[in-house]
């Protein structure tokens, strides 16, 4: 077991968008059973690399009971239908929102060992991997919010007792008199 601390909201890891991944080598199988272990153990429906601190293009899922998959690499295609359901997000802990997706998906990418992989899927499966490429890119759920939903969403997060608020840049005032003379 090899669980990772979850970065939250606030943290800038979470909007820096991550690097492919060129190498398939054993710190890479590493990172997936690092994702999945923290994933299982939060427990939530997906993970993305840069949530656990890494900046490189993986995320895992564990949607429906099945067994835990992970995708490298994505590309996705989405379909045209809609859909809206309640969302939520290992790195805003505690709070759902709804979160209009594209009802399914096709993601192709590669798995850990390097081969070609498809992941085809709708409903819950398809947002989750809507969600986590998202965070690939440095996008948060609350990016896909429309105005009003969003502005109650950071009602809400400002609320929230794990919510760190980043410190604003202070201007300091020098104590000196220069009397127009600074440099
Ligand atoms: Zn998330």
């Amino acid at each position: 077991m090899s669980v990772k601390p979850i970065r939250l909201f606030g943290d800038p890891v979470l909007r820096t968008p991550a690097e492919p991944v060129r190498d398939f080598d054993t710190e890479l199988r590493r990172l997936v059973k690092d994702l999945t272990d923290t994933m299982l153990d939060a427990p939530g429906a997906g993970l993305a690399a840069p949530q656990i601190g890494v900046g490189l293009r993986v995320f895992t899922y564990h949607v429906d009971d099945n067994e835990p998959g992970h995708l490298i690499n994505p590309s996705l295609d989405l379909s045209s239908e809609g859909d809206e359901d309640d969302e939520g997000c290992l790195s805003f802990p505690g709070l759902a929102f709804p979160v209009k997706r594209a009802w399914g998906v096709v993601a192709k990418g590669f798995n850990m060992y390097g081969d070609p992989l498809t992941i085809e899927g709708t409903e819950l499966l398809a947002r989750c991997v809507q969600h986590e490429t998202d965070h690939l890119d440095g996008i948060l759920f609350i990016d896909r919010m429309d105005s009003a939903q969003r502005k109650a969403a950071m009602k809400a997060i400002r609320e929230a007792e794990w919510f760190d608020p980043p410190t604003r840049p202070r201007v300091r005032v020098s104590p000196h008199e220069t009397r127009g003379q600074a440099f």
